[in-house]
């Protein structure tokens, strides 16, 4: 295979995998003739919603649902005053989160042979509707939490500190900072 060849094979290949990711012949090659010689490494880094943003017609349903697409949803179902904005959705997700735990409690108390998980998923749906109004009350989206997260976690995973207390723990403290008493009066 010569170069040339070698280079429309690989177009192909991108052709192929735009229209997998739901764009069409014509968008498709709009989109490879763009990008070259780049190829397609931009719109891989892409998220979804800068692909619908550059493209709206892209059909991109097929791929299922993101934390944003849900997010999205829950604006059309809001049902509290704004004026309780962040209020609300912080005491919702919490009244949530112990129907979780009233659902488990109960099941460990013998009410019932086997757990419920419908009931459960039903109400993880409830914690996870509030989580995303609380989200979009603070004007940050759900990906950006998930995100932030994934961070945190693996970063606690790389200094072994997953176990443990405190939002910043992986922050260790000098020891000598810690000795320092000279800022505190008797
Ligand atoms: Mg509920």
């Amino acid at each position: 295979m010569n170069t040339s060849n070698e280079q429309a094979f690989q177009d192909k290949e991108d052709l192929k995998s735009l229209k997998d990711i739901g764009f069409n012949e014509e968008e498709s090659k709009a989109i490879l003739w763009d990008s070259l010689p780049n190829s397609m490494t931009h719109i891989w880094e892409m998220t979804r919603e800068q692909i619908r943003e550059k493209w709206p017609n892209a059909d991109l349903s097929h791929l299922g649902m993101t934390l944003n697409d849900y997010q999205k949803f829950t604006d059309s179902t809001r049902s509290f005053p704004e004026k309780h904005a962040i209020v609300y959705p912080a005491l919702g997700l919490s009244e949530e989160a112990g129907e979780v735990a009233g659902k488990v409690k109960k099941w460990l108390r013998g009410d019932t042979e086997k757990l419920d998980v419908d009931r459960v998923k039903k109400e993880m749906g409830d914690v996870l509707w509030y989580l995303a109004s609380l989200a979009t009350d603070l004007g940050i989206t759900l990906e950006d939490v998930a995100q932030t997260n994934i961070e945190k976690l693996t970063k606690r995973k790389e200094t072994g500190t997953l176990k443990g207390d405190g939002d910043d723990r992986e922050i260790i403290p000098n020891i000598n900072e810690l000795r320092d008493f000279s800022g505190i009066h008797h």
